[in-house]
């Protein structure tokens, strides 16, 4: 984290949320839909309960935000008593996404977006200006998405403005209940991959719903497994769950080759990341030319990838719009080794461009890299069974040698 008061994007904007022997037995049933759960859910954490349908993870999360009252036990957010606050105000402080978007259909996407500002009787200014930040930081152009309704976006968009909406008013805690399960997995990949960026950007405490355990693996920063009315079975961090499960219902759930997730585990933010030369779409055509040593990278003007470039492909050009080769599948500085690796072996180049915040380039992730993280952490096994290697289908993989990791 940063100390210095002026780059406060990295502090913490969560709160802490505690759950306390909760309990909720839904009228007319006798046996309780949630029973006795203790959790305390850290400040600017992404905590993710996953379990099978049925375990009372909705009924769970939406006692956070008393869209559920609990029969029993109590809950504290950002040390306040939830159940003593006044329910509309505690769900204002609360962003809430869920499936789809859950976008108000006669809407348009930014007055989706800005029903809480609207409630909390911001200014018009006010409110116009955080609908475009908002669809800015979710990636969708404000100009092109904001008066549209939700039955005109892919569903990848309405999750994205689901998500924004959620946001709109800055609330330091975000419910999230399966919002990502409704996509196809490509787009859902890439929704996820969003999510860890702006988390990183936001840290806000972020409860985040999913009976699919390598979304919790890729989101959480700690895990909570719950079986049976809600019932903790493991809660910890994906690294330790993986490694050593609870009892054998959690085992279950974990599934066989946790080894292969180690890949799952490491993000791209913790390799080596180079750089290539970059120009904007704009610039000088044989300057940028002189720079290349292999291949570059054009920027549009906010500083986000949109082709590669190799010196051939500048040769006789007078500008560097449409020049070179579209880039194929980009990773971010959140992504995981495994999308890492899958990024690369689609590319030519055999290296992928890696962004950051709001899609700006960051530099490029090679295979050399990897091949030499995945060696390093072969050696870290040493007396396990050795990892299956990933790269064993490619045909343009350097050979193994026997010599060891570069670092
Ligand atoms: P999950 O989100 O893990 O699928 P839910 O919290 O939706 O689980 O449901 C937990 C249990 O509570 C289920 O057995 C479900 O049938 C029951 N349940 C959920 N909502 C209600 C309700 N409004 N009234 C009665 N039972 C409910
Ligand atoms: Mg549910």
């Amino acid at each position: 984290m940063s100390a210095n008061p002026e780059e406060s994007g990295n502090d913490i904007s969560g709160v802490e949320i505690v759950l306390d022997h909760v309990s909720k037995t839904y009228p007319g049933q006798k046996v309780p839909a949630v029973a006795d759960v203790s959790l305390t859910i850290p400040a600017g954490e992404i905590v993710v309960f996953v379990g099978p349908s049925g375990s009372g993870k909705t009924t769970t999360m939406r006692m956070i935000n008393r869209l559920i009252e609990p029969t029993s036990g109590t809950i504290t957010i950002g040390g306040r008593d939830a159940l003593s606050l006044d329910a509309n105000k505690l769900r204002q402080s609360i962003g809430y996404a869920i499936q789809q978007g859950g976008l108000f259909p006669h809407m348009t996407v930014s007055q989706n977006i800005a029903v809480v500002p609207k409630l909390l009787k911001w200014k018009r200014a006010r409110i116009s200006e955080r609908v475009t930040e908002l669809l800015d930081l979710v990636g969708l152009d404000p100009e092109q998405f904001g008066d549209r309704f939700p039955r005109q976006l892919s569903g990848g968009q309405q999750q994205r403005v689901g998500v924004a909406r959620a946001l709109a008013a800055d609330p330091p805690v975000l419910l999230m209940d399966e919002p990502f399960g409704a996509v196809d997995p490509i787009t859902r990949g890439l929704l996820q991959d969003e999510l860890m960026q702006l988390q990183a950007e936001l840290r806000k405490t972020i409860v985040f719903v999913t009976h699919d355990f390598n979304e919790a693996v890729k989101l959480g920063d700690r895990i909570a497994v719950l079986g049976d009315q809600s019932r903790v079975l493991q809660y910890d961090t994906p690294e330790a769950i993986l490694a050593n499960p609870a009892n054998e219902t959690v085992e279950g759930f974990v599934g066989r080759g946790a080894a292969l997730q180690q890949l799952n585990l490491m993000r791209v933010r913790d390799v080596e990341i180079e750089h290539r030369p970059t120009a904007h779409e704009g610039d000088d055509v044989a300057e940028f030319s002189a720079r290349i040593d292999t291949w570059g990278v054009i920027l549009d003007d906010r500083d986000r990838p949109v082709r590669w470039t190799d010196r051939e492909h500048l040769n006789g050009v007078t500008s560097l719009k449409g020049v070179g080769l579209p880039l194929g599948e980009i990773v971010t500085t959140a992504s995981t080794l495994q999308d890492a690796l899958e990024a690369i072996l689609a590319e030519r180049n055999a290296a992928t461009v890696v962004t950051g915040a709001r899609g700006r380039y960051v530099g490029v992730i090679t295979i050399e890299t990897l091949v030499d993280t995945i060696r390093s952490l072969r050696e870290e096994h040493e007396g396990n069974p050795p990892i299956a290697d990933p790269l064993a289908a490619s045909d343009d993989v350097p050979e193994p040698t026997t010599e060891g990791p570069r670092r």
